[in-house]
């Protein structure tokens, strides 16, 4: 419709040409009566789709939200209409070809030229600079390993679903993590983590259909909002049907990788007010599967909710206990089985709770792990059985060589300056490391293998010894025990309960005894409660134990009336205690 061979630059408007912006002036007919350089390059082609909707046409001009424009929406209408554009940006689409879309952005108003009235417009192609913003903006919604929506992307997409949601639809946000992860990256390097990653980001596209947003929200996590599931049992199957598809081998380089995943499932919407609570539901429920075995997708419900306002409720309490110094040590003796002598005690932490009275470990250790509060007060465990034992120490010389063994967390190995610590409480309390056992559990050792041995080592360097604590109840592998340098095992009291019935245990409990001896380490057995079982330790030659036929753990007090007794009378009213000599 419009030819630039036709079309002659009125000389004086020649100046224009040195412009970078398109300067068109067009009649009331929508034809050109002038075109600067710029406009002749890029925007003559266009001109008669900025006028007129023609149908058919490869080209459609949009507005920037990418809504596809009416006739009398069209700039050059609407400018002759008297409308002012200010900088307006508009899509240009071709849809014959895949190309990116053309921008450009316009201003002009209505003029006079030659004395009729004019359309006067200056455009810029601002292709260049959108195209940059639309790759930002991906970049910023989008994860670039796996090209997935991140995180971000994932919570701003649910909230405006939510926003438009009908009660009456139902739906459900996955958020899985991957099992074993860890130890693809550790063991087969980063490389292939990644493209574990990234072939897992093409599978769980592949297997959820449309309506459902696939998200990696960092590491080896991702969400899936799943749009359109009836309820729960879909919910449920559609998560089988992923787990199916993720532990499918992969693939990776010369490797053959298997992995596995939990799934955490939060259905709604009507629950949910935004993204992020239905996100962390869902994570919560993920959760939740690492107590569930054989478990890997586990849906949300609400008590989960009253535990975790619970769990809220006493962490904030406990950050207070601490403070208020309302914890408190009680303190087990362990006895040599043949001599029934006193050689030491374990540390076991109680909470004086202002209104719910003596709490046993069992009602907040979790709650102190799980909130990392067990490293403070781990600190003063230690600090408080070392300085009490020092104290006893002087003031009692028949306690002057007893042990006292102390419980660690394993979240504690994960603090870089644990020696040192270790160190400055010694130091102020006076104890010797000689007198102090650590007990650690096995799921300490499995977790951080390489970084613990040096710190184990260098605890034991200090003269300090090492207890591995319920062993049997974790991984119960004793090849691990060569490589760490521990001094004693102590036996699970699940092994001692049923012994003296099931035979099996009982040759386990013999084998782990003579592994230890042939080890050269010592053995504590714990939960000794009858008389039966100390007969059967003593049969096995066990060297000492731990339980409630000895004592229970007794507050301080309790123990000074224990030693005191046991220095002032022969009478003894229990037959199985006296100290060491
Ligand atoms: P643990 O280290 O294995 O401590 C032994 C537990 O067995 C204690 O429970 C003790 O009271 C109990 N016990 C002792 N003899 C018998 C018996 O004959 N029969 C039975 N049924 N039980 C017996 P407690 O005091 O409730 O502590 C439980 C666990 O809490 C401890 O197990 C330990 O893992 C943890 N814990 C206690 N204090 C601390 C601490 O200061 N720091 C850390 N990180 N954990 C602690
Ligand atoms: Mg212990
Ligand atoms: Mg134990």
């Amino acid at each position: 419709m419009f030819d630039s061979a036709n079309f002659s630059s009125p000389m004086h408007l020649e100046v224009f040409d040195g412009l970078p912006d398109a300067i068109v002036i067009v009649n009331q007919q929508g034809q050109p009566l002038y075109l600067n350089r710029q406009a002749r390059n890029f925007l003559l082609n266009h001109l008669a789709h900025l006028w007129r909707v023609e149908e058919p046409s490869d080209w459609q001009v949009l507005d920037s939200q990418g809504q596809s424009l009416l006739e009398a929406q069209l700039p050059l209408q609407r400018i002759l209409r008297g409308d002012c554009l200010e900088n307006e940006e508009f899509i240009l689409l071709d849809h014959r070809s895949h190309q990116a879309p053309f921008w450009i952005a316009l201003s002009g108003g209505l003029s006079e030229y030659g004395g009729k009235p004019v359309a006067i417009l200056s455009g810029r192609n601002i292709s260049a600079r959108k195209h940059q913003e639309a790759r930002l903006h991906h970049q910023a919604l989008h994860d670039e390993l796996t090209g997935l929506p991140n995180r971000i992307y994932f919570i701003d997409q649910v909230n405006q679903i939510l926003a438009q949601a009908r009660p009456d639809h139902s739906m459900a946000v996955l958020f899985m993590d991957l099992d074993r992860f860890k130890e693809v990256n550790d063991n087969l390097g980063h490389r292939v983590g990644n493209e574990l990653l990234t072939q897992l980001g093409e599978r769980l596209q592949g297997q959820v259909r449309m309506a459902s947003t696939v998200a990696r929200l960092g590491g080896d996590e991702f969400a899936i909002l799943l749009e359109n599931v009836s309820g729960a049992a879909m919910a449920m199957t559609i998560a089988e049907q992923l787990r199916e598809a993720i532990i499918q081998p992969f693939l990776l380089h010369q490797y053959e990788v298997y992995i596995d995943a939990s799934i955490g499932i939060a259905l709604g919407p009507t629950q949910y007010q935004n993204a992020e609570d239905w996100l962390r539901d869902a994570d919560a429920a993920m959760y939740q599967i690492k107590d569930l075995p054989d478990r890997h997708w586990h849906i949300f419900d609400s008590s989960l909710q009253i535990q975790r306002s619970q769990r809220m409720q006493s962490e904030m309490e406990l950050r207070q206990a601490l403070a208020k110094g309302e914890l408190r040590l009680h303190y087990q003796p362990i006895v040599t089985i043949s001599t029934q002598s006193i050689i030491g005690f374990e540390a076991l932490v109680r909470w004086q709770h202002p209104t719910r009275g003596l709490l046993m470990p069992g009602e907040f250790i979790a709650t102190a792990e799980a909130t990392g509060l067990i490293i403070p007060l781990g600190w003063w465990v230690l600090e408080e059985a070392c300085r009490q034992m020092q104290a006893w120490g002087l003031q009692y010389p028949s306690m002057a060589n007893l042990t006292m063994s102390v419980n660690m967390s394993s979240k504690q190995f994960s603090q870089q300056n644990l020696v040192d610590k270790v160190k400055d409480i010694l130091a102020r309390t006076e104890f010797s490391p000689h007198r102090l056992a650590l007990e650690v559990t096995e799921g300490v050792l499995i977790n951080h293998s390489e970084s613990i041995m040096a710190i184990l080592e260098q605890l034991r360097a200090m003269g300090i010894r090492l207890a591995v604590d319920d062993f049997g109840t974790g991984y119960s592998s004793l090849s691990y025990l060569h490589r760490f340098p521990f001094d004693c095992l102590k036996i699970d009291r699940s092994f001692i309960e049923n012994a003296d019935q099931d035979f099996e245990k009982l040759e386990i409990l013999q084998s782990v005894v003579r592994l230890a001896w042939n080890l050269g380490l010592d053995v504590v057995a714990e939960g000794v409660e009858t008389q039966r079982h100390y007969a059967q330790l003593k049969a096995l030659r066990c060297e000492s134990g731990q339980g409630y036929l000895f004592s229970e753990p007794l507050a301080p007090e309790g123990i000074e009336a224990l030693v005191t007794r046991d220095l002032s009378t022969q009478s003894r009213s229990q037959p199985w205690l006296r100290l060491s000599a």
